[in-house]
């Protein structure tokens, strides 16, 4: 048995044997992934950050190390049309033959968490196992996911495999975007194929593929590659034949709040996502010397920026929504340059939709009355036509509605959870009869599959640490092995209801 790096054998000291047993499981599949875009780091108590962003060499890895293991379970392993590996065993779901699936995303944000993301597929890939053990066999079609590109780490746009799964997200939208280096989405799926190769070579040496045999090394890498941008590949009749195969969708994925340490909950599900927009502010200056030009000459955007920061805090925090600006570009970027452009992006998510939009309404409001100009200082306040040169521009990069989890999924994965988790002989260090409900600040894929007519749920696993999108992000082996067990619970009751054509559920709308 072998250990992550984030847990300790203390964490395992836990009375429940079964539980035990699950958390060793998920603890080496998580082993065998950890070396995967981790940075080493000297002990338990400094935990380092995983980066693991799409169509990178860590992403080949991991696309990799996905296909090979459900390949060895018997799965059959294909890549979608939007880059998505869907795993399935016990047939190929159609909408005469509906199936269930259960999944999450592999890939990470820039210096992100080992949870985020890989919990909701192994837990998935953990589940079978005990339930295979058990005798369990899939009495209706049965699939792990690994959504693709789920962070939007990389390009500017999160949940993209299931946003284009569900065609709300086209083609030529995405080659038009580009990453820090410059790349287009079409570059960067043309460069996994390489990086794929050098998978294979050093697979047999890797702690992550190194139990496989060259052929399954070989078999893995075909069920992981980019799909081809096709600019004119929407299939309504495709997408329409997809939401009919799928009977229902549910999502691990570990909280990214406190909520549930509040609550003393190790497993809750969810009740909807809050609303979430990101948007590029580009704001214009004029390049000049740091030493030459005179303070009160200076067209320096990054004055109107530091204001831009200060008005986002204050509007956020009076509208009581959640606005971060995390990710700025300075061109030319140097240390005695007066910037000439400035590139910000302001991410906002909040309860009420009105209060998002709201606050962007009121960062327009300020654009145009020229807050963010990068107007001589001598003349700030009183703009002219002649200055336009030296204004912003705003535009919207995202926006995803509100989203509340169908009805009856939610009660579904509430009674489920309750049952496998919280029922009779599973409740030490559990208050509750039954999992409480909780909103997530965070979108999901599980959220755009539902927005897109699927029903699709999630179940949270408790954070201890209450952080997100950080390499402190910290779930405990024993609440990790209560999301197992969710999931097995989750799987045997939902593959009765398919096979009954239970119609409280699985509809598509
Ligand atoms: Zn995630």
């Amino acid at each position: 048995m072998h250990l992550p790096s984030f847990w300790t054998t203390q964490d395992l000291s836990m009375n429940d044997e079964r539980n035990l047993r699950i958390a060793q499981m998920l603890g080496d599949l998580f082993w065998s992934i950890d070396d995967i875009g981790h940075t080493p780091g000297k002990d338990h108590y400094h935990p380092t950050p995983y980066n693991r962003l799409a169509w990178t060499d860590q992403e080949a890895w991991l696309r990799t190390w996905f296909a090979a293991q459900m390949n060895r379970r018997g799965f059959k392993v294909s890549v979608d049309e939007a880059g998505n590996q869907w795993a399935w065993i016990g047939g190929v779901p159609t909408p005469q033959n509906r199936g269930i699936s259960l999944g999450s995303h592999m890939d990470s944000v820039p210096d992100g968490g080992a949870f985020d993301g890989p919990l909701g597929v192994l837990s998935a890939i953990v589940a079978f196992d005990l339930l295979s053990e058990e005798g369990w066999k899939p009495e209706c079609p049965l699939g792990i996911a690994n959504f693709h590109d789920e962070e939007g780490g990389r390009f500017a746009i999160a949940c993209f495999g299931s946003r284009m799964k569900m065609g709300l997200l086209t083609w030529e939208q995405a080659i038009s975007m580009r990453d820090r280096q410059g790349l287009n989405y079409a570059q960067a799926l043309q460069k996994f194929k390489s990086k794929l190769g050098s998978v294979k070579r050093m697979a047999s040496h890797s702690r992550a593929l190194g139990t496989f045999s060259d052929q399954e090394i070989t078999d893995a890498i075909n069920k992981s590659a980019a799909p081809e941008p096709h600019l004119d590949d929407y299939d309504a009749d495709r997408l329409i034949a997809f939401k009919q195969s799928i009977f229902s969708h549910t999502e691990l994925h570990i909280e990214q709040g406190c909520d549930q340490r509040n609550l003393n909950a190790p497993i809750a599900v969810a009740e909807g996502i809050w609303p979430h927009g990101r948007w590029c502010i580009v704001m214009h200056g004029e390049a000049n010397h740091a030493g030459t030009t005179p303070m009160m000459e200076r067209r320096n955007p990054m004055i109107a920026f530091a204001k831009l920061v200060l008005d986002v805090q204050d509007i956020s925090k009076r509208r009581k929504v959640r606005a971060t600006i995390g990710k700025v570009i300075v061109q030319p970027n140097g240390v005695n340059v007066i910037p000439s452009r400035i590139t910000a992006w302001i991410d906002c998510r909040g309860q009420l939709e009105r209060d998002v939009k709201g606050l962007m309404q009121e960062v327009r409001d300020l654009a145009k009355s020229g807050e963010f100009d990068a107007y001589p200082i001598a003349v700030h306040g009183e703009p002219d036509a002649g200055d336009l040169p030296y204004d912003c521009d705003i535009t919207q990069e995202s926006w995803t509605r509100s989203t509340t989890f169908p009805d009856a999924i939610r009660q579904s994965l509430v009674n489920s959870v309750a049952a496998s988790v919280y029922g009779s002989g599973n409740r030490k260090n559990v208050r509750h009869v039954i999992p409480p409900t909780i909103s997530s600040a965070a979108g999901h894929d599980a959220a755009i599959l539902a927005e897109a007519g699927v029903q699709a749920g999630m179940i949270f696993v408790r954070n201890f640490s209450g952080a997100s999108h950080t390499p402190i992000e910290f779930a405990t082996p024993e609440d990790c092995a209560y999301g197992v067990r969710a999931y097995m619970g989750i799987i045997k009751d939902f593959s009765k209801r398919c096979i009954r054509g239970d119609n409280g559920m699985g509809a598509a709308r």
